[in-house]
């Protein structure tokens, strides 16, 4: 304990002789109370033979005058000097070159470590990018990297742990195990065109509604039959920014896109968004035509203003399907209907019912009596009451399955999308939802999840060396009031 922050303090007063040390320890004990922590005793600490060398070899008035003391220093010194010089040696003879394996976000203690470097090294090269850091602080893997390489080791990137493995990459055995699956269908256009109009006109008259009936809540997925008997699953994306930022999370829901326009407005500048989104997700569009009943309306001006955005439709000879509808009136729905059930069997979409399920949270929010409640759309296999399931740093398992009437269900198979009660807390819309054979497993992957986001995001933020202006103004855009801050 001699390195206790007191102890260098209580000990024999610089400069003095050894002499001078107070031999009564006792006396020199010194009590240390703090609040909330057990009653320390700590020793002075005994100055060692080197200790007392070091203090002889002190240049004061005294010892300038004591030959004997002037000895005792030169030696010291020397011998010091040798000893380092032999380390640096040592140092640079023992340098071994290592791969290094860095996850997507590392301690520069752990680095250094995983170097065999010193700390101090990796510190002094961060400060003279600029940045200050301290052992504790969290780096990004690309700054990880340069470090690791400027010193001349090798890197290995690792970008999941090995946690994660097994929970996605099943693929669906494609023989008479894949069956026909509902297609998913999400309606995009431009503001006031008419998506709500359309999905509630088609939710109201192909819904079978359970005995709750005509309450309408929100609900952010549901599936309808059409008079043919085809099942169609509907997502209420609340708008184009979801579908990107879903798919930009490597969720890809959607099947279909209908593309409402209205006759009597034409292409709008959402309507174009509309169209690159789908293009780019490589979705096949379907357009509906809307407000037909309308006094302006101009469908044929609709049709050539698509040409623009290289959309043909069919009666202009090209290969996209339109449909002239009005929600209002209910006009032409079901041909719409019909229309996406034909585009579907072009797809010929198939999942494999028969393992356990994969979807995509939808949406989830927190409710007062239920808890957490999740939209999920399963994707693949069936989801079952009882299954444990994870998404995102979340976990749980299945309490019950409720289709977009309310109803319960027992389980719910691919292109079904079902509202999940169960999970510990609510994930996010676009989050993938897998299921797992045990609650360590569970817990080990949303654990896992947990950190590498909290890290991400330190990293992230230490990287910028935000200042406080920078996280309120973040705070501000991102509507929180209240926030943790530590002030050191
Ligand atoms: P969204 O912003 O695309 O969801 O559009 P809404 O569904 O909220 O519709 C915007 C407005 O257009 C509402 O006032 C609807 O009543 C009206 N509307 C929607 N569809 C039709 C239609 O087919 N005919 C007429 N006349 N009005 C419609
Ligand atoms: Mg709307």
């Amino acid at each position: 304990g001699t390195l206790s922050p007191a102890s260098p303090m209580v000990g024999a007063p610089a400069g003095t002789t050894a002499g001078a040390r107070p031999n009564d320890e006792e006396e020199a004990k010194r009590i240390i109370r703090r609040p909330g922590m057990p009653t320390k005793v700590v020793l002075p600490p005994r100055p060692t033979r080197g200790a007392a060398q070091k203090d002889r070899g002190r240049l004061t008035v005294s010892s300038a005058t004591g030959g004997e003391d002037e000895r005792t220093r030169s030696v010291a010194a020397f011998r010091r000097r040798t000893q380092r010089l032999k380390g640096h040696v040592h140092d640079q003879k023992e340098k071994l070159l290592r791969e290094v394996i860095l996850p997507e976000t590392i301690t520069i203690q752990d680095l250094a470590n995983r170097m065999s470097e010193r700390s101090v090294d990796v510190i002094k090269m961060l400060m003279k990018q600029g940045q200050m850091a301290t052992i504790n602080d969290v780096i990004d893997a690309d700054t990880a990297q340069l470090i690791a390489e400027e010193l001349g080791h090798t890197v290995k990137r690792v970008a999941e742990a090995d946690v994660e493995e097994g929970l996605f990459d099943t693929p669906d055995i494609q023989d008479d195990h894949a069956l026909p699956r509902p297609p998913v269908v999400t309606i995009m256009g431009h503001v006031d065109h008419g998506k709500t109009s359309l999905l509630d006109a088609i939710r109201k008259t192909h819904v079978v509604t359970g005995e709750a009936g005509g309450i309408t809540q929100h609900i952010g997925a549901y599936q309808i039959v059409t008079p043919a008997g085809l099942p169609i699953t509907f997502i209420d994306t609340p708008g184009h920014a979801a579908f990107t930022a879903m798919r930009a999370r490597g969720a890809q829901v959607t099947d279909i896109v209908v593309l409402v326009v209205a006759a009597d407005d034409g292409v709008m500048p959402q309507t174009a968004e509309a169209i690159a989104h789908a293009k780019a997700a490589g979705v096949p569009m379907i357009v509906a035509i809307n407000k037909i009943d309308k006094q302006g309306a101009k469908p044929e001006r609709v049709r050539s203003e698509l040409l623009q955005y290289e959309v043909q439709v069919e009666t202009l000879g090209g290969d996209t399907i339109e449909v002239e509808v009005s929600a209002t009136q209910g006009t032409n729905l079901d041909k719409l209907l019909e229309m996406i059930a034909l585009q579907a069997e072009l797809l010929d979409l198939k999942a494999n019912p028969d393992r356990p399920a994969e979807g995509t949270v939808i949406e989830a929010r927190l409710d007062r009596g239920r808890g957490p409640v999740a939209t999920v759309l399963v994707q693949r296999g069936t989801l079952k009451v009882g299954d444990l399931i994870v998404a995102g740093t979340q976990w749980g398992r299945v309490r019950a399955l409720l289709d977009a009437t309310g109803m319960t269900l027992a389980s719910a198979g691919p292109s079904v999308p079902v509202e999940v009660l169960g999970f510990s807390g609510s994930p996010e819309a676009g989050d993938r939802v897998g299921v797992v054979e045990s609650e360590s497993r569970a817990r080990e992957i949303t654990e896992y999840r947990d950190r590498v986001k909290r890290e991400v995001a330190a990293a992230r933020v230490g990287g910028m060396r935000s200042s406080l202006v920078d996280m309120m103004s973040q705070l501000k855009t991102a509507g929180r009031k209240e926030f943790p801050l530590v002030i050191k």
